[in-house]
């Protein structure tokens, strides 16, 4: 029986049985952790057919991937609903690896100017070795569609936006990236594949930092690139002449695993693979509660006099809240306001007793950080204006505590 035999149209039913599909062994019911470097064979044949690719679902050398992650990038695929995926040590490598391995000097890239911080510094790179980047603002697809030049080969914009939560015409880009034959990459971090599939906006690749939603107990890092399997690789020009060849859909794949994870080595664990796929079996049950504690808190912090806004897709007041009904079944556990008066900024975050003042997101517990003096700090404030990060703005990344524990500590805060 092989993992896709799970028939179940659920998910989790799916992700919960998945490993014991796997030939795991002595009947142990989680995935082993592989910690072998190097993979032996009996036959020289063999060996010769794993590097050779004829010899298929077999591993030669830990940095292409062990048993263990091979299983987590399976179950990724599963619920990406995509046809493989890759993953990398962390969120980064991954972002990196599709820029790095899929873009050459002399292309251009469209990209939202709403993007982990992180990754718009990545861009500033990006561009020192040759690639044009455009920057522009995604909840308009025409604004896109400007920006594109006849050089352009890529799309990339996240689901919903950190710290802001703003959240682009995902299915509008989709129909322009399709016209117009370009890659279209979503990172899919804060919605994950269990409230949003960028396959059904005609997405090509799917990015997830496990370390977030999926892996979700900030104990572990982690990321993943997904293909959806809608992108046609022969007319990307990009894929080099040794990767195009065998199934079609998997190109694009075959060439970020070998440039990216054989080259760049960028590799998960197999142990930090065992980690994340522990915490994905809770991903559904985590962000249903996540997500409706984050509406209770936002929609209480909303009423409140002393809070100026409040950013969160699943509020009526949300400047893209139509697009969140439309392609989110619930709103994460992300949102951020400001405080009407940004002179209280500290001393409020000092009084909360529940919410860990941290950076990271996705975690179990509650984490609360003002934004502009700390991971947006380095860009400073004209570039901070420039993405919408206002001086007061705080961001809360909603754990598993109980929505009135967590509503009486900010009524007692803000007091
Ligand atoms: C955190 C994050 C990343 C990077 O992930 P790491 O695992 O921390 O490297 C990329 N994209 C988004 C949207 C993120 O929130």
């Amino acid at each position: 029986m092989t993992p896709e035999d799970t028939t179940s149209p659920d998910p989790t039913t799916r992700l919960v049985h998945a490993d014991r599909h796997f030939g795991v062994e002595q009947g142990g019911v989680h995935m082993a952790i592989h910690t072998s470097v190097q993979y032996g064979y009996e036959r020289v044949e063999d060996l010769i057919g794993v590097f050779q690719g004829t010899l298929k679902g077999k591993f030669n050398y830990a940095r292409q991937g062990t048993p263990t992650t091979a299983a987590l990038e399976s179950k990724i695929t599963q619920l990406e609903e995509g046809v493989g995926t890759v993953c990398f040590a962390t969120g980064m490598a991954a972002v990196t690896a599709v820029f790095f391995t899929l873009l050459r000097a002399g292309d251009h890239l469209v990209a939202s100017r709403y993007l982990f911080g992180n990754t718009l510094s990545l861009l500033t790179t990006l561009q020192g070795l040759g690639v044009g980047v455009t920057l522009v603002d995604p909840t308009s697809t025409q604004a896109v569609a400007d920006a594109v030049t006849p050089a352009t080969r890529m799309v990339f914009v996240e689901t919903i936006a950190n710290p802001g939560t703003q959240i682009p015409d995902l299915a509008g880009i989709g129909e322009l990236c399709k016209e117009r034959g370009l890659v279209y990459v979503v990172d899919n971090t804060i919605s994950s594949p269990a409230l949003f599939l960028p396959k059904c906006v005609n997405a090509s690749l799917s990015i997830n930092s496990l370390t977030k939603t999926i892996a979700g107990h900030g104990n572990t890092l982690g990321g993943a690139v997904t293909d959806t399997g809608l992108f046609d690789w022969t007319r990307y020009d990009n894929i080099f002449a040794g990767y195009r060849q065998g199934d079609v859909k998997q190109w694009g794949l075959t060439q970020i695993r070998k440039k990216a994870l054989r080259d760049m080595g960028g590799t998960l664990s197999s142990d930090a693979a065992h980690r994340i796929s522990v915490g994905a079996e809770t991903l559904s049950l985590r962000i249903a509660q996540t997500s409706a504690t984050a509406l209770a808190l936002a929609t209480f912090l909303e009423s409140h006099p002393a809070v100026a806004r409040v950013y969160y897709p699943m509020l009526p007041s949300h400047p893209q809240h139509h697009f969140a009904k439309e392609y989110f079944s619930a709103g994460s556990w992300l949102f951020s306001f400001e405080l009407r008066d940004a002179d209280t900024l500290v001393p409020v975050i000092n009084k909360l007793r529940l919410p860990i003042k941290a950076t990271g997101l996705g975690d179990t517990r509650t984490l609360i950080i003002p934004v502009a003096p700390t991971i947006f700090w380095e860009m400073g404030a004209a570039k901070r204006a420039e993405v919408g990060v206002a001086e007061g703005l705080i961001r809360v990344s909603v754990g598993l505590e109980r929505a009135s524990d967590l509503i009486a500590d900010f009524e007692a805060a803000l007091a």
